[in-house]
């Protein structure tokens, strides 16, 4: 219960609209029941009278009584729906921003430990399931309870004995039935929301990598595991509907059971005085006690679904209660026009990894110098950028641009600063003018063309030119043109500080001679740092760092560093490749640069 505490903190926000939405919903039962019981009496009485009571029973007032009963059930009805609907939607609204306001300042790093899908379900379904809390638990609830008492106080007027045992009995499954049946429905509901996750994953899964599943002749297995999850989750959505069936049966036989005994009370003589003519109040205690029940109704079926409402908010909470590794001061220096870059004795692992990714790091650039960065798969390189974007921080160690603390700078500062592409970049199912306004929302569509032309991606500027959709759902792009679209955004966010992330990688030779040659032409004055494994071109930068196991084994320029004939030597003298290690009877000598893929 403990988990709801977060969510109920954002009702109170509506608490007026919400409590009105209850007072309606109340009003509407108490005149459902006033107008079953009214014209229940009245028929009765009317019958008794006969055409003998003509002149002496009165059949105007109960008329009118029915009359307002039912004009007051039907517009509370209304009304209770447009004030419940809007206060829940709006409680909704604020559960979505809640939830998506507490991901946000998440890092990159950590909402990239939880599966895309896995996050996208617990902020739409887990939330909607939230939902269910005021409407399905608190209002019913509250709206029995209120009846209970009205209900039996109006016939202990009457009757004292069978308006108590009415209150009795209804008091008593107000108490018994929420605790009896939330302890059925918490298993199924836990269940029913973990199965329903993993329903939604393995299914986005399956569509995302329905290509690989064909090729690999892996469809049909995976097929079979996702039917047999939705078979586990239809029997789950059985059993609680079958729980429901089951708290429905168990109030109708309670509801017969006590209205035989309230008959039993009342038969014949209402009041126990011995006072004649109170046949037709008989029929009221009956209709009274059926519509009464009527209002216990969902209160069995609330409590079965509370489990499920409890698993959503702890799902929810494992990421909203998540504390933010990084924390960006709200004010900083201003964006700076230069940035030199210094890194000293930095050592981060990532969460649950002893081995530590980057490794007593001390590294300078300065402003305006062109850099690159090699090393083995793995050496940490692109570790090393998400540090210097403060995707994490480090454990030990510190990184400064301009002489100031990463830590110091404000997150727009710091991104204004800064261009990045990335080792994978995203295209958004978007136009291509907006995948490329992400990075400069104010460049006009002749800015963008001509950024397009320079990364060598004029030919999707041919047709619908700029207002193509890109991306999922329209053109796919290749993996070298995904490239050249990040190299494009980068150039266009105009910032004095690159980090570059094998740019390259995916290009012929040709293309990437071109690209390197832009980022030489567009980053002189930048200070730029260039991920890579290729090795054709490096000697028109300032300097090249080696990166082994996290830490910097070497640094200099292309001519110091051969002439050192140390690593970067070696990267590119020429292997010999015996075959013969795999096949002794073959001897075959091959001869490519280095074995860890630098070419
Ligand atoms: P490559 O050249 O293949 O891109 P890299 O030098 O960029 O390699 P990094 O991506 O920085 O290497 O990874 C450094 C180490 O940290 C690797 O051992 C990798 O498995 C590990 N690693 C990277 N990202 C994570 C992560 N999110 N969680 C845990 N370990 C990680
Ligand atoms: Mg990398």
């Amino acid at each position: 219960m403990r988990a709801l505490l977060p969510y109920l903190a954002l009702y109170r926000r509506h608490g007026g609209q919400l409590a009105l939405g209850v007072l309606l919903a109340i009003i509407t039962l108490l005149a459902s029941i006033g107008l079953l019981t009214l014209s229940g009496w009245f028929l009765a009485g009317a019958a008794t009278a006969g055409a003998a009571g003509l002149y002496s029973f009165n059949y105007m007032l109960p008329a009118a009584g029915v009359r307002g009963a039912a004009i007051t059930r039907t517009a509370g009805r209304w009304a209770e729906r447009v004030v419940s609907h809007d206060a829940t939607f709006r409680v909704l609204q604020h559960l979505r921003l809640y939830t998506f306001s507490r991901i946000l300042p998440l890092s990159p790093g950590v909402t990239a430990r939880l599966r895309r899908a896995e996050l996208l379900n617990r902020l739409v379904a887990d939330v909607d399931t939230l939902d269910h809390l005021y409407l399905r638990v608190i209002s019913p609830l509250a709206g029995a309870l209120v009846v209970t008492l009205v209900v039996s106080a109006g016939l202990c007027l009457l009757d004292p004995r069978a308006g108590l045992t009415l209150g009795a009995v209804m008091l008593a499954i107000l108490a018994l039935f929420p605790p009896l049946f939330y302890r059925a429905g918490k298993p199924v509901g836990e269940a029913l929301t973990a199965l329903r996750a993993d329903y939604r994953l393995q299914l986005t899964a399956w569509l995302s990598g329905n290509a690989e599943l064909t090729l690999y002749g892996a469809a049909e297995r995976y097929r079979r595991r996702l039917d047999d999850c939705e078979q586990r989750w239809q029997d789950q959505q059985r059993r609680q509907s079958g729980l429901g069936a089951g708290a429905q049966s168990l109030l109708l036989l309670v509801t017969g059971l006590t209205l035989t005994g309230v008959l039993w009370q009342v038969a014949g003589d209402v009041g126990g005085d011995g006072s004649s003519g109170s046949g037709p109040l008989v029929a009221l205690f009956a209709f009274a006690t059926l519509a009464a029940f009527e209002a216990l109704g969902p209160v069995a079926g609330a409590f079965q679904h509370l489990g499920q409402v409890i698993a959503c908010a702890v799902r929810l909470n494992a990421v909203v209660q998540r504390s933010p590794e990084v924390i960006f001061p709200a004010a900083g220096p201003a964006p700076a026009a230069g940035v030199a870059l210094s890194v000293s004795r930095l050592r981060f692992h990532y969460p649950q990894q002893t081995v530590a990714a980057v490794d007593d790091l001390t590294l300078t650039v300065a402003a305006g110098e062109h850099i690159a960065l090699l090393g083995h798969t793995g050496s940490g390189k692109s570790t090393l950028l998400q540090l210097l974007t403060r995707a994490w921080d480090p454990q030990e160690g510190e990184i400064r641009l301009n002489d100031v603390p990463l830590r110091e700078w404000s997150e727009s500062a710091l991104r204004a600063m800064t261009a990045v592409v990335e080792q994978r970049v995203h295209i958004f199912s978007a136009t291509l003018r907006d995948n490329l306004r992400l990075a400069a929302p104010d460049a006009d569509d002749e800015q963008l063309s001509t950024i397009l032309r320079q990364v060598g991606l004029d030919k999707l500027l041919t047709g619908e030119g700029l207002n193509a959709w890109i991306g999922e759902g329209g053109r796919a792009l290749s993996g070298g043109e995904q490239r050249r679209m990040g190299i494009a955004r980068a150039l266009l966010h105009d910032a004095p500080l690159w980090l570059l992330d094998e740019p390259t990688e995916g290009l012929d030779a040709v293309t990437e001679q071109q690209i390197l040659h832009l980022l030489a032409t567009l980053g002189q004055g930048r200070t730029v740092v260039i991920v890579t494994h290729r090795l054709r071109g490096l000697e028109r930068l300032d300097r090249i760092c080696i990166l082994d196991r996290g830490t910097l084994i070497e640094q200099g320029s292309h001519q110091a560093l051969m002439a050192q004939r140390g690593r970067y030597y070696h990267y590119h003298r020429p292997l010999e490749v015996y075959s013969s290690a795999i096949n002794p009877c073959r001897s075959v000598v091959a001869s490519r640069p280095c074995s860890d893929g630098l070419e």
